[in-house]
């Protein structure tokens, strides 16, 4: 009789959950093991672009800024090892993609991946995570000018889009950070037309439909002059691209200073504004959402959130998702990804999304953090941290969140992440006290203060 090692005592059902969500990756990480160690040691390809990855910093929680929020020098870059090559990852993958007929509900999951060395790089990088949908920057995201799309990329995406084949209903481009359509200066605001239609045009030629962008920055102006402003440049932006039939997608903001599209209202009132209402549309974020106020951490507030989006703008409007959870509490305004269970959302709340019709057939990309501290303390990316969050999201469509297994799978996830969910509550009621003492006067709505360093430290990856 063959035994079976003894597992560890202390062994919870919750570990077992875990284990099955592994298992489902476990072989084909077995056998790239070895290919990502040599992997490593290759520098990342000089031509590669560094700003064109997602995960090596980002302008997160830039909306603090007054203006634009384009005029605060790019944070701190952290060096990442493990980049894709310029060829993508064109070993074994990570996880297999989900045949999505198998999921008892149509939710195409998948992450913001690098399009480092050549936007058809993001096509491997999506499949190696087993993404049925994903993200990339169709050139940096923090430079005004970048060479144009070469026909050599183009054709390369076109000719792996067939054999690598991805809906272009699930492939939704990330905007600059830069661009503000709300901006008022004449010659600013051309700048950013230019980079923002300059994109569309990358998409049209890539075959891709989708365009997901941050509304932009009041400057300190009226809220609703400034959402007339972007609307009047979409306008423009949609009448310089005809023919195309790409749909410029706002993203809603967690609603820290002059930000635009953290309430739904402003989202709406934009809409309101554009004349081709087929060429706009809505992603949502669910880690701005909480951020913003919107509570989806039950059945019930969840029902209540997505009944005032359908009231407010239209389900039918809401073309993407962006899935993160949050390590900021409720209505904090600050805008840290966490990864999926264990920030303030919880799983219960991904639960919920990942259950809900109204989101069947959308593309929904992970920007969660996948930097682990490396040799040296150097960070390094570790993309099965998204290969395994895909199958766990795949795992709650139809699963009994009211029974024991997912109880103990959602205390285990929310184990890992009390330590940086207390540091960030701790911030957030200091800075509330501080803003008590000050008065009452409009606080919540005022200039944020300088943060401290260690806040700007905990600034996350991608939004
Ligand atoms: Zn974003
Ligand atoms: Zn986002």
């Amino acid at each position: 009789m063959v035994r079976k090692p003894p597992r560890k005592a202390i062994k919870t059902e919750a570990t077992d959950v875990v284990d099955k969500v592994k298992t489902a990756v476990a072989t084909a990480k077995a056998t790239v093991k070895k290919a990502v160690a040599s992997k490593r040691k290759a520098a990342r390809d000089p031509d590669s672009d560094a700003e064109n990855d997602p995960t090596c910093d980002s302008c997160h929680e830039k909306e603090e800024s007054d203006d634009d929020a384009v005029k605060k020098p790019a944070p701190k870059k952290r060096k990442t090892t493990a980049a894709p090559s310029k060829k993508g990852d064109t070993m074994a993958p990570l996880a297999a993609r989900t045949p999505v007929t198998l999921l008892k509900r149509a939710m195409y999951i998948g992450a913001h991946v690098s399009a480092a060395g050549g936007v058809q790089n993001a096509l491997t990088n999506a499949s190696s995570i087993g993404g049925n949908a994903f993200a990339l920057f169709l050139k940096s995201q923090r430079k005004w000018t970048s060479p144009p799309l070469t026909d050599e990329s183009k054709s390369a995406f076109l000719s792996l889009a067939k054999t690598t084949p991805y809906s272009p209903a699930h492939i939704l481009p990330h905007g600059s950070y830069l661009v503000n359509l709300a901006q008022p200066d004449p010659a600013k605001a051309a700048q950013a037309f230019s980079c923002f239609v300059d994109d569309l045009e990358r998409c049209a030629a890539l075959g891709i439909t989708l365009y997901n962008f941050h509304p932009g920055s009041t400057g300190g102006a009226a809220m609703p002059s400034a959402c007339a402003r972007i609307a009047a440049q979409l306008n423009r932006a949609h009448a310089a691209t005809p023919g195309t039939n790409v749909v410029t997608v706002l993203e809603n903001m967690c609603g820290s200073g002059n930000v635009v599209g953290s309430r739904f209202e402003e989202l709406r009132a934009i809409i309101d504004g554009v004349e081709d209402q087929t060429r706009v549309g809505v992603c949502l974020d669910t880690c701005h959402a909480f951020a913003a106020g919107y509570d989806l951490r039950t059945p019930a507030s969840f029902a209540a959130a997505m009944a005032e989006f359908d009231r407010v703008v239209g389900l039918r409007y809401l073309r993407a998702l962006h899935l993160n959870d949050s390590k900021a509490p409720l209505g904090s305004h600050r805008d840290l990804h966490a990864n999926i269970g264990t920030g303030f959302l919880g799983l219960r709340a991904f639960h919920n999304i990942m259950n809900f019709e109204g989101f069947e057939g959308l593309p929904m990309v992970l920007e969660t953090p996948i930097d682990e501290k490396g040799p040296g303390g150097k960070a390094v990316e570790n993309k099965q941290v998204w290969a395994d969050e895909i199958k766990l999201l795949e795992s709650l469509i139809g699963m009994d969140a009211d029974a024991k297994e997912f109880a103990a799978l959602e205390a285990e996830l929310q184990a890992k992440g009390e330590g940086e969910r207390n540091k960030i509550q701790e911030q957030v009621d200091k800075k509330a006290e501080k803003d008590a003492k000050k008065g009452a006067r409009g606080a919540a709505k005022k200039k944020p203060a300088k943060r401290k360093k260690e806040e700007a430290d905990d600034e996350d990856e991608s939004d």
